[in-house]
């Protein structure tokens, strides 16, 4: 007897020891602080690692969490930036992104693949052993590039097979979080005919938070089936970010029956965030609420123990209890707990349905065709059915034709559809016409655009104002420490701004004596640059720049320096 148990207890501390040694190490040297969570609600996506502050600036050391090889070099103007992904032996992928610089080790295998394609942007896969990296090893330092905002670092983890991204914290790296969520206003959102104190509409109230517990101050009547959001966020310590939080479950009499939960995200069903969430409040009142039921065409699978989607239907005259719970990783809690009051006569007469409109179905493809306007929609391109609506106002300066109303742009789409556009422009400048979404304002977005049967045709996926736009303004370089004659004496790089009114920039070539050279993109300061130094030989030479925004205006420029 004592025997086995001294056994079991060298096996029990051989896997104790064997989880130690598969700790991983942080991917900064300093305190963890962090200004995003995993899960975190971002613009058509779930956040997919973790944000860690970097002390306000850029050039921090980032370690490699764990021994493996570089399985791939993302450098993007947008997005993640310079990125790098480590395979390790366990089956997991760890990323860093927004990087400043990469190693030498690495910059020098990144650097002759930039020359092979001729490009700034690549996304290379380096064979499995040709960059070893030992666990701690210094793999970059961290930046701001591509679409971050500031100074940070983007860490991720993912399974390699599946590339699925998992939560970070699963794995105790130490950050400091004792504060439970903050939860700030619940709605009740009312279906079909249901109503709230007789009202057949939904519903927010404010919650208050007295003694560390959270409640409302009215017990809402309720007749017919009923969903509810949450509007919470999660603070850490030492940190005034409101980030995401971990998980939230709902009780209904004690019995639960929705749980949404973030430990691991996919890909190809993150855009699913915009019917997590309620898009319309998040358009109209910047607020981000969960709802805590599912709707149909939702296919996240971070939802658990649902009972009826989550959707609460009383068929009594009794009150019910309702209670929230939402978590953060750490283990911190915060519950709303409140009363219903059920009643089976429905308080007002339902209002009749809005008929004057044409109903868009979710598993049909739906499609719209007006005088100089049509739409193509695929089936499933929508959560919900709508009630389509379509107008036009008149045209706005700089517009060829009418401005198209296309619905609300406070209604999700999911999959992209067509758009088509009629108008009349002189066929000397349809070569340069494009789609553009307009606030009205006299801002616009290029969309690209195809001209075919008479029409401007191309692919959207929100619903907002939509009309026709010309480009015809070349972009515009500007030498910020070049120009002709220019010596460089103590100066190692070339810089230049380049920008574009209308479309946009969609290329850009530098050349010296003829043959690519690499400038690094930074479009937040419409820098690009290059690196003298190593890269050309004493003497003199011919710098030359080409531009090329979105409808094909070229801008050219050219300057002689030695160096
Ligand atoms: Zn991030």
């Amino acid at each position: 007897m004592k025997l086995v148990s001294s056994v079991l207890l060298i096996i029990t501390l051989l896997s104790n020891s064997f989880v130690f040694s598969q700790e991983y190490q942080a991917p900064l040297n300093f305190r963890l602080l962090l200004s995003g969570t995993f899960g975190e609600l971002r613009g058509n996506h779930f956040h997919s690692g973790i944000d860690i502050k970097t002390e306000g600036v850029e050039g921090q050391k980032v370690y490699a969490m764990e021994e493996g090889y570089v399985s791939r070099i993302k450098v993007s103007t947008w997005g993640y930036g310079k990125t790098i992904y480590i395979n390790h032996p366990d089956g997991r992928t760890s990323v860093y992104a927004h990087l400043q610089k990469f190693s030498t080790k690495i910059e020098s295998i990144v650097k002759k693949e930039h020359y092979k394609k001729e490009s700034f942007e690549i996304n290379f896969f380096p064979k499995k052993e040709a960059i070893k990296i030992s666990k701690g090893e210094i793999i970059a330092l961290s930046g701001n590039s591509g679409g971050s905002s500031g100074a940070h670092l983007h860490f991720e983890i993912r399974n390699t097979k599946t590339e699925h991204p998992i939560n970070p914290l699963q794995f105790g790296f130490k950050i400091d979080d004792t504060i439970a969520p903050t939860l700030n206003k619940l709605k009740i959102y009312a279906f079909d005919s249901t109503t709230i104190d007789g009202y057949r509409k939904s519903q927010i109230i404010n919650i208050k938070k007295t003694n560390n517990k959270y409640s409302i101050d009215k017990t809402p009547t309720i007749n017919g089936a009923f969903g509810l959001g949450i509007f919470t966020y999660d603070k850490l310590n030492d940190s005034r970010n409101k980030n995401g939080v971990y998980s939230i479950k709902l009780y209904i009499d004690s019995i639960i029956c929705y749980e949404f939960k973030v430990d691991e995200l996919d890909f190809n069903t993150s855009r699913y965030i915009n019917a997590h969430i309620d898009y319309c409040e998040k358009k109209e009142s910047k607020n981000k609420y969960h709802r805590c039921y599912r709707l149909p065409h939702n296919k996240l699978t971070n939802y658990s123990n649902l009972i009826n989607e989550g959707i609460i239907a009383f068929n009594d005259d009794t009150t019910h209890s309702i209670d929230l719970l939402v978590s953060d990783i750490a283990g911190n809690t915060s519950t709303l707990s409140f009363k219903v009051q059920a009643t089976n006569k429905p308080l007002i007469d339902p209002l009749p349905l809005d008929s004057t409109s044409v109903s868009f179905r979710l598993s049909n493809p739906n499609m719209f065709n007006a005088t100089n306007f049509k739409l193509y929609m695929q089936s499933n391109s929508l959560y919900e059915p709508i009630n389509f609506r379509y107008n036009t106002t008149d045209s706005i300066e700089g517009v060829f034709g009418l401005v198209h109303n296309v619905h609300n742009n406070t209604i999700p789409v999911h999959k992209k559809y067509t758009l088509s556009i009629k108008a009349n422009v002189p066929d000397t400048l349809k070569s340069k016409t494009y789609i553009a979404t307009t606030n009205m304002k006299g801002n616009f977005w290029h969309l690209g655009g195809k001209w075919q049967n008479g029409f401007l045709k191309t692919k959207v996926r929100e619903f907002g104002n939509f009309c026709i736009v010309a480009d015809t303004i070349n972009p515009e370089i500007k030498g910020v420490n070049i120009f002709d004659g220019k010596v460089f004496n103590t100066q190692t790089t070339i810089k230049c701004t380049i920008k574009d009114k209308n479309s946009g920039i969609k290329s850009y070539r530098g050349e010296i004596d003829g043959k690519w050279i690499l400038m690094d993109y930074d479009y937040k300061r419409n820098l690009l640059r290059f690196d003298i130094e190593k890269n050309i030989s004493k003497g003199e030479h011919t710098f030359t720049l080409k531009v090329i925004d979105n409808v094909g205006n070229a801008a050219d420029y050219s300057a002689e320096f030695t160096y």
